[in-house]
């Protein structure tokens, strides 16, 4: 499925929901998270529905390339520039909430609210 009308991210992609975008392409999306852990606090994502790295096969390889590639140039140009935290969360033991595949990137002054 490419689209799944119940998950609030493909509603995010569609601008049925509305986001801080901070980066739009064909292929990628990158938006301000709603609870931000961290003074910086972003979320890129596929506009592809992948519910999470389980459903990844060799073929996702360039478009978690470009979600690696993207975080760094993202944290520069949202003034981080000591360094940041990239995790995706996989599955319930990963605390994955959201199921459609995305990579938090934080970054800014520490103390930071959780991590
Ligand atoms: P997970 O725990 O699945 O890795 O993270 C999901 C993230 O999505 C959480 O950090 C949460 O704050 C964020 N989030 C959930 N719903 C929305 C929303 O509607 N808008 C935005 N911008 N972020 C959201
Ligand atoms: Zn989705």
């Amino acid at each position: 499925m490419s689209h799944d009308p119940n998950c609030i991210f493909c509603k995010i992609i569609a601008g049925q929901i509305p986001s801080k975008k901070v980066y739009e392409d064909e292929e990628l999306l990158a938006f301000h998270d709603i609870h931000p852990w961290a003074p910086v606090h972003v979320l890129i994502i596929p506009k592809l529905h992948i519910a999470s790295m389980v459903e990844l096969t060799e073929a996702h390889a360039p478009l978690l390339g470009k979600m690696s590639v993207l975080a760094p140039k993202l944290m520069r140009e949202l003034g981080v520039s000591n360094g940041f935290r990239t995790v995706i969360n996989t599955g319930p033991d990963g605390g994955q909430e959201v199921y459609h595949l995305h990579m938090h990137a934080m970054g800014g002054p520490r103390p930071w609210l959780k991590g």
